[in-house]
Parts: structure tokens; sequence; C-alpha cells
């Protein structure tokens, strides 16, 4: 018999997994190239080739035992050092190895943090539209998962619904930039408000409020906009990132975690990561993706190709009468359905076109569309989209 709390996992368990096996379904009936599966954030782009060349001189060049074994559950010392002297290049922190915390993805470092902060019954705080698992992870801890509601208008930060859910509970906020699944980048003056705000409430209810800055999709920006980087900003900020998306590895499961010398506790909360890597079985990250990411940390990522589906996508949508924000950033693209969203969802599944319900980011009326897909499928899919518009009555 599975627990009680498994069974409430295993009930929500996430539409968007439903989805995927569901299109692999469909492409063994219609074939590949006539389903549109829109519902992964699952990379196209094949990994950068410094990459692939990085696997074959770890192989060559180190020493196999070493490469194959354990290590320090934070990671490999001088891997941790390449990632903090890339971060304080591009960013102008001031890191070093100690504040770094190699992980087993982002899903991995979110899992570690929340464990190393939760006593059961606190609170985070996520905004929505968010990554659903967030209330999976913190649910993992016994902690309660907050949710402000979407700024529908500009898919910034609510903030002065922030302020009425801050509570003595309130262990962390997480904050996911670029957003999955809206697109938006939150801006440098959002991210200011947003530590002002964190800041007042630290001081005026006496306690320790950890911004949690999930960010895999850093690198995945359009148009030259810029990405804050959060522990600038405010002194008590963790920043998890993945490899995931920017180097197309999200199979290979390798991030790290940023616990920077400022926060609170910082010296137990370091220790506490390092267990909790090791008793949540991960032990540590993948060795030999410790190793590739440690060679590849300066590598630049091409986003022209998904520039082009979102361009395209994008003006097509639009000239068909749907309402969407551009998306500014990652490959996500969400979009306001014309009528009940459960309705339009399963409309676009008779056009073999596979998006995820917005309900499922707690933001209903809207859909995800990942554009992490080849440009033919982007162009393919249209005929489906423009009827959908004209069965919604957006177009004649
Ligand atoms: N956070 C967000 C916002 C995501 O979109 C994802 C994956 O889609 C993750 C975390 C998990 O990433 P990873 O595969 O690196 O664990």
């Amino acid at each position: 018999m599975i627990s009680e709390k498994m069974k409430v996992f295993v009930e929500g368990s996430s539409v968007i997994r439903a989805m995927f096996e569901e299109g692999k379904r469909m492409a063994d009936i219609y074939g590949a190239e006539n389903v549109y599966d829109f519902s992964l954030g699952n990379p196209n782009v094949p990994a950068p080739k410094e990459v692939n060349q990085a696997v074959i001189d770890v192989i060559n060049e180190e020493n196999s035992v070493h490469v194959h074994g354990y290590m320090s559950n934070s990671g490999y010392e001088d891997v941790r050092k390449a990632v903090a002297d890339s971060l304080n290049r591009r960013f102008e922190t001031n890191f070093n190895e100690s504040n770094i915390v190699m992980t087993v993805g982002a899903a991995g470092g979110l899992n570690v943090i929340l464990k190393s902060i939760l006593n059961p019954a606190d609170e985070v705080i996520a905004f929505a539209p968010y990554f659903g698992e967030y209330r999976s992870y913190v649910g993992n801890y016994d902690g309660n998962l907050v949710v402000v509601s979407a700024d529908t208008k500009e898919f910034q930060l609510n903030l002065e619904e922030l302020k009425e859910k801050i509570t003595e509970k309130t262990k962390a906020v997480i904050v996911n930039n670029p957003n999955n699944p809206s697109g938006v980048v939150y801006s440098e003056e959002t991210i200011k408000k947003l530590a002002e705000v964190l800041n007042q409430k630290q001081s005026e209810l006496g306690t320790s409020i950890y911004l949690i800055s999930d960010e895999p999709y850093r690198e995945l920006v359009y148009d030259g906009v810029e990405v804050p980087y959060l522990t600038k900003y405010y002194n008590n900020t963790v920043v998890g990132y993945s490899y995931s998306k920017s180097l197309s590895l999200p199979g290979e499961r390798i991030g790290y975690l940023v616990i920077p010398d400022e926060v609170t506790d910082s010296e137990q909360l370091k220790s506490a990561a390092n267990v909790a890597t090791r008793i949540l079985g991960f032990v540590n990250a993948p060795s030999l993706m410790q190793r590739v990411v440690a060679r590849c940390v300066d590598v630049e990522v091409d986003v022209e190709p998904y520039n082009k589906n979102r361009e395209l996508l994008y003006t097509s949508l639009v000239e068909y009468g749907f309402e969407c924000i551009k998306p500014q950033g990652a490959f996500y693209m969400f979009v306001k359905t014309p009528g009940d969203e459960k309705e339009f969802v399963a409309a676009a599944k008779k056009h073999n076109i596979l998006i995820v319900p917005g309900s499922s980011f707690a933001c209903p009326g809207y859909v995800r569309i990942a554009y992490c897909v080849s440009y033919d499928t982007i162009k393919n899919s249209l005929p489906g989209f423009k009827k959908l518009a004209k069965e919604f009555g957006l177009t004649e």
C-alpha cells in the first residue's frame, strides 16, 4: 500500500508528463510529423559541440577512477571553482567554490534547498503562473505553498499581494526568471521593488526570508534583454541553476546552487545543503557531467533557433486573433484562451496540437505552448491554430 501523501502526489501528477505520453501515443498512430507536440520543455536544439568535445576530452584526458568516483557531496572543488569564477566574470559577483553546491538539475537543487530550510507548516510563496512542480517540492518537506495571483496585464510580479501574503511563517519566496510558462523576464525595476518588500518585511517581522531564484532559462533570452542577477539586489538570495535548457542536457541532470556568504546562517546552510544532497539519495551530482560542465561554463548559447520559432509562432497567433504577451525569454508562449481552457486544449488535440492548460501553472484561462520544437513543427501546426481561431470565434 502506498503512503497517503504519495497518493495525493500521484492523483495530482503532472498534466504535462501525461500529455507527453499522449504525444508519443499519437505519433505512433498519425506519424510523428503529423503531431504538433508543444507539451514539454525538452530542448530540440542539440547540445553545443563544445559539450560533446568536453565529454570526449574528460574521458581521454582525466583519470578514470577520479572521473567515475565519489567526491564531496557538494561536488568537485575544481568544478565549483570553475562555476564560481564564471559567475564572477559574467555578473561581477564575488563567489568562491564554497558558495557552490553541484546539484542534480534545477529540480535537485530546489529539493536540496527546501529540505535544508523548511520545518513542517513553513510557508513558501510562489507567483502565478509558476512551474507546477514547486507544489510537490514544497510538499516533500511538509511545507505549504502560498500562491500570489498572476498579474495578467504584464506578467510581472504582483507585489501588493505579496505584501499581504508574507507572514511569520514565510520561509522563502521563489521567483523563476525568465519565466516558465509566461516567457516574461522580470525587469530590474520589478526586482528592486521585490527586494524592497522583502527587506521591509524581514525587519517588520524580525524573520529571515530567503529568496530562491530558480533560473534554468537565464541564457535563453531574446532582443538583448538583461536578466538581473538577484544576489546583487537582495542579500538573502539563493540561486538555483541548471544546464538542462541552456546546454540542452535535461536528461543528464546537472546544475548547481549558489549560497552566498551574505545569506542568513550561510555556513549552516552550506553544510545543510551538502548533507541534504547526500540524504536525499542523490549523494552527489553526476560526476562525469560535473567534469564536462566545468569545461563549458562560458559556452555561448545559440538562441537563434528558438528565436526563429518565437517570431513565427507569435506573429501568426496574433494575426489569427489570439492574445498573448510576446516572450522575452525561455521557450514558452502563454496564450489567452478564447473560452474555457480545457475545451480549448481538447479542441486543439483534434488538430493534433498538444498544449498545456494554464491551470497547471495556477493560471487558468491560458495555455502554454512550448516552442522548443522544430521550425517545421511550428509551420505545419499553423493551419490547425488558424482553424481553432475560427472555431472559437476569433476570425471569420
Ligand atoms: N524550474 C523550472 C522553472 C523549470 O521549467 C524546470 C524544468 O522544466 C525545472 C525547474 C527543472 O529543471 P531540471 O530539469 O534542471 O531539473
